[in-house]
C-alpha cells in the first residue's frame, strides 16, 4: 500500500498547496482565487447569481459504481446546469469536501481532477473551498456564482398564455442508467466474479455517471436572438420541473407525449425493466437538460434545432398541467420528484 499516500502525511496546508497549483484562473471577474482568507471577485456592471448543492455519500451517489473523477465533475455540472437554468455564465465556484479518515491523497486528487475538468469546460473558476474530516461518508458542496447583464436573468416565473415549451437533449436516461448500475451492483454483490454488463448501456449509464449543464444551449439561444420567458433545470423530472413554472408563473401548460424527446437506448432498457418510459422521462430526474418557455412569434428559430424540442404549450392556469396524448385526451400531471426525506 506504500504507493498511497495517508491524508494525515500531507495536512490540509499540503493538501491546498497540491490543488491549488493545478488549477488557473480564466475569469476577468476572478481578481484573487485560492490562497488567501476569502477570494476576491470583480464582477464588472453585472449581475450576480449564486447556487448551492450537497452530495451526499448513500443519498446521491453510490461510491461501488460512480468513480470519483467523475463524482468531481458531476457536483461541479449540476451547479453550472443550475446558473444556467438562469440564463447567466457560470463564473467561479468554491468546492467543499469532507472526507473520511480511510481516504488517500490521491482518491482526493483523482475528485479534484473531475472538478479541474468541469472548470475546463464550463470556463470556470475554483476560488475557494474547505477540506475538513468527516464520519459519515463522503460530503461534497459546491457553490457556484455566475454573472448576468442587468435585466438578463430568466427566472420560473415569466411563462405567458400561449408560449411554447422546450426542452433540451433527451429526458429519462440518466434514471435508467442508475436501473443499470443498481442492478450490476447486486450482481457482483451475489457474484464477485461477475463482470458487470454495461455492453448497449453506456449512452444511458453515462448520463447518470457523468451529466453535463447545457450552457451550449445558453449561448445559442442568445445567437439566435431567443430570451425564454421562463426556464428551470431538469434535475428532479420534467413533471415537477414543469409544475414549479406553471405554479410560479400562475399559468397552466399542457405537454404532449409524442413529443417527448427519447434516446432509442433509454426506451430499450425501459421494455427491459418492465417501466413505462414516458414515468422515465416524466419523474426519472438527474437529466440535467433545460425545460423553458419561449414566445410563440420564436418558433421558426427553435423548429428546426437538433438540440431543442418544442413539447407542449402554456394555457391558462384554469387549464391546469395536463399530458396529451394523439387523440387529444390529456391527462393531469402528477410530479413525484426525488424524495432524499
Ligand atoms: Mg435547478
Amino acid at each position: 500500500m506504500s504507493e498511497y499516500t495517508p491524508l494525515s502525511e500531507l495536512g490540509e496546508f499540503g493538501l491546498i498547496k497540491k490543488i491549488k497549483e493545478k488549477f488557473e484562473l480564466r475569469n476577468e471577474s476572478s481578481v484573487k482565487g485560492i490562497g488567501d482568507d476569502a477570494a476576491v471577485l470583480e464582477p464588472q456592471e453585472k449581475q450576480l447569481v449564486v447556487s448551492s448543492d450537497m452530495l451526499l455519500e448513500g443519498v446521491h451517489f453510490d461510491l461501488t459504481f460512480c468513480p470519483l473523477k467523475h463524482l468531481g465533475y458531476k457536483a461541479v455540472a449540476v451547479n453550472v446546469s443550475d446558473i444556467a437554468a438562469m440564463n447567466a455564465k457560470p463564473t467561479q465556484i468554491t468546492v467543499n469536501i469532507g472526507v473520511g479518515a480511510r481516504y488517500t491523497v490521491e482518491a482526493i486528487e483523482e475528485l479534484y481532477e473531475g472538478v479541474r475538468l468541469a472548470c475546463e469546460s464550463y470556463n470556470v473558476d475554483l476560488v475557494g473551498g474547505d477540506t475538513t474530516s468527516s464520519r459519515a461518508g463522503l460530503v461534497i458542496s459546491v457553490t457556484a456564482i455566475g454573472e448576468v447583464a442587468k435585466g438578463e436573468a430568466v427566472l420560473r416565473s415569466g411563462a405567458k398564455v400561449n408560449d411554447l415549451v422546450c426542452v433540451t437533449g433527451d429526458l429519462g436516461a440518466a434514471y435508467l442508467g442508475l436501473q443499470v448500475l443498481e442492478r450490476e451492483k447486486q450482481a457482483f454483490i451475489a457474484n464477485p466474479e461477475m463482470q458487470p454488463e454495461l455492453e448497449n448501456k453506456q449512452y444511458i449509464v453515462g448520463r447518470q455517471l457523468r451529466p453535463e449543464a447545457r450552457m451550449d444551449v445558453i449561448y445559442e439561444l442568445k445567437e439566435l436572438g431567443i430570451k425564454p420567458t421562463a426556464m428551470i433545470d431538469i434535475s428532479d423530472g420534467l413533471a415537477s420541473e414543469l409544475m414549479h413554472i406553471c405554479s410560479q408563473s400562475g399559468v397552466g401548460a399542457t405537454v404532449y407525449k409524442d413529443n417527448l424527446p427519447a434516446d432509442s437506448q433509454m426506451l430499450e432498457t425501459a421494455v427491459e425493466f418492465n417501466l413505462d418510459p414516458i414515468t422515465c422521462i416524466m419523474n426519472g430526474g438527474e437529466d440535467y437538460e433545460l425545460l423553458f418557455t419561449i414566445p410563440l412569434a420564436d418558433h421558426e428559430k427553435v423548429k428546426n434545432h437538433p438540440d431543442i424540442t418544442i413539447i407542449g404549450k402554456i394555457t391558462e392556469a384554469s387549464e391546469g398541467v395536463n399530458l396529451a396524448n394523439k387523440h387529444g385526451q390529456a391527462f393531469p400531471l402528477k410530479a413525484q420528484g426525488w424524495s432524499h426525506f
